[in-house]
């Protein structure tokens, strides 16, 4: 019987984990310069948290998480998203009393039980960083600026950002009540589940699956629905100068409601040219009642978070031809079996150097070992034979440079390791 993975779930080849790992990299760099740290929660969670924080209505809530009961009868899911459960441990774990305002990024996958389709899996990864403990429009600013660093980090250079405001609490009720009586008399036009969100949360209806909906609750609101009082408006004044200043380009025509319930006041996405209308890389915005909600204090909080699998693919399609692999390590070819105790003793020595080293255990040829350290990509290949045993020296090429040489065994491990890591780390 042949196993495969499971559909929208999917392997990672040693090559494309190279090519994630090169991305975590960069955006743990990137984050540990705003000063943000990383935080590590749980893949289970309590159900409840997100039926509290994304929302009973929403499409996440109702329709997408991985959801059963455990032995015990609890309601668990597989976390679909990382902004509630970094709230979660922020205030299990009181850091609004030991750090105050924490700045925390996350990474790891998410689960989400949706039909499979292109550009859509059921487990995704995702980087997230979450700015808890401050109201400042400059926080919103910085992380926007993150964001979009990042992503151009991942090679992702045409990129486009959408900012809007969702208003506050007073102003969302009060676009709420307006958008439900302009929907009313078009109830039959939306979809069953768009009739039952104009009492239940009427803003759902902008973000419905179903085009016919959205047009129909866009038409009814104008301009900038969600922004009413003159504190949200300067807020949002202040972050659109911020960003100009940061010199980061952005679009606020485009009015949008993001599909979680807990936003406030500034929510963003990050679009890249030519991935299609598919979806956004990056997504985020201002939570400023979250914490309060989960029996927290009141504290103004934001974040973002972006999908590793989509920045990829759009970093592949932007990119001009990626650089070849440099060759790295050291691979030892053994003359005769007989000598593999000797050569797994001076590939030891040469890892022990922090050099990248490996050797062929099955006795193939000479010939079939040097292919395979070609194949392999190594720097150096160097040969162990009766005739290198008599001289006490290896014989050692250069594979990039086409030289070869001979080195004395006492200061083998040595120079192997000073001649590589000149060029770099050979570890990795
Ligand atoms: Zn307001
Ligand atoms: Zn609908």
């Amino acid at each position: 019987m042949a196993f495969q993975a499971l559909r929208g779930t999917s392997d990672l080849l040693p090559d494309e984990v190279a090519r994630w790992s090169a991305l975590e990299h960069r955006a743990r760099r990137l984050a540990a310069l705003y000063g943000y740290r990383e935080l590590r929660t749980p893949i289970i969670e309590d159900a409840a948290l997100f039926q509290r924080s994304v929302g009973e209505t929403t499409d996440i809530v109702q329709k997408e998480m991985f959801q059963f009961e455990d032995r015990g009868g609890h309601d668990i899911v597989l976390r679909p998203e990382g902004t509630a459960a970094v709230v979660r441990a922020y205030l299990e774990h009181s850091l609004h009393k030991t750090e105050g305002f924490a700045k925390l990024f996350y990474l790891g996958p998410m689960f989400r039980a949706e039909r499979p389709q292109a550009g859509r899996f059921r487990q995704f990864h995702q980087y997230g960083v979450e700015a808890i403990g401050s109201a400042s429009p400059w926080v919103d600013v910085e992380i926007i600026v993150l964001c979009v660093e990042i992503l151009r980090a991942a090679g992702v250079q045409d990129a486009t950002v959408w900012v809007a405001s969702m208003g506050c609490r007073d102003d969302q009720r009060r676009s709420a009540e307006e958008l439900r009586t302009q929907l009313q008399p078009h109830r039959a036009k939306l979809c069953k589940d768009c009739q039952g969100r104009i009492e239940k949360n009427v803003f759902r209806v902008l973000d419905c699956k179903q085009s016919g909906c959205r047009e129909l609750g866009w038409g009814a609101v104008k301009g900038s629905p969600f922004l009413r009082c003159d504190d949200c408006r300067a807020h949002f004044d202040e972050v659109r100068r911020g960003l100009k200043d940061a010199g980061v380009a952005f679009d606020d025509s485009k009015v949008f409601a993001r599909g979680l319930d807990y936003y406030t006041r500034t929510v963003f996405e990050v679009r890249a040219a030519g991935l299609g209308a598919q979806d956004a890389l990056a997504a985020g915005g201002r939570y400023d009642h979250l914490v309060e909600d989960f029996g927290g204090p009141s504290l103004g909080a934001v974040g973002f978070a972006a999908g590793i699998e989509r920045v990829l693919t759009a970093a592949e399609r932007q990119a001009a031809g990626a650089p070849a692999a440099a060759r790295r390590g050291l691979f030892l070819a053994v003359a005769q079996p007989e000598l593999l105790g000797e050569g797994f003793r001076f590939i030891q020595q040469v890892r022990a150097k922090g050099v990248r080293a490996t050797l062929d255990y099955d006795g193939r040829s000479l010939k079939a070992q040097l292919r395979e350290a070609d194949r392999a990509q190594a720097r150096l290949v160097a040969i162990l034979g009766e005739q290198e045993q008599q001289a006490r020296a290896m014989t050692v090429k250069d594979l990039e440079q086409g030289s070869q040489e001979q080195v004395a065994f006492d200061v083998f491990a040595e120079q192997v390791a000073s001649r590589l890591k000149a060029g770099g780390c050979h570890a990795c």
